[in-house]
This record gives C-alpha cells, structure tokens and sequence, in this order.
C-alpha cells in the first residue's frame, strides 16, 4: 500500500515538473512573438522603454500562442 501511494506521488511529481516545464517554454514562446507594434493603431512599441511596459496593455492569448499589445492611446479610446 505505501509503496502504491509513493509511486503515484512520483508520478505526480513528474508530471507536475512536466507540466511546469511546458509552461516556462510556453512563456519563452510567447516573449519572442511579441508584436513591435500596437495591436489597433500600429504605432511602435519600444521594447526597451521602461515606461512602455507599464503603460501598455499586454494580452495573452494561450490558445492562439499570441501575445496582443495595445498603446496606451488606444487603450483609453477603449474604455471611453
Ligand atoms: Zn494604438
């Protein structure tokens, strides 16, 4: 009994690392397609700027392995 439960924590374990590990791919993927340009208005996005990235919204979509950047300009344009 104690060693049936063991094992089935070593798979747990194993998968979970897996699972872990896929992940950690998944977000290198989804940083290298970062678009250079808003989503709406195509205006650059400057990677290097370190008020970019606080004041434009990224949005990850899993599914679609993409990543959406949208300026702060179109961003309020939306809420409005
Ligand atoms: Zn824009």
């Amino acid at each position: 009994m104690s060693i049936g439960s063991r094992s089935i924590k070593r798979k747990l374990d194993l998968r979970i690392r897996k699972e872990a590990q896929k992940s950690l791919r998944k977000q290198e993927q989804l940083l290298t397609a970062l678009p250079a340009s808003c989503l709406k208005c195509g205006c650059e996005f400057n990677k290097n700027e370190q008020s970019n990235l606080d004041s434009w919204t990224v949005s990850v979509q899993y599914e679609q392995n993409e990543v959406e950047l949208i300026c702060p300009t179109c961003n309020e344009a939306n809420a409005a």
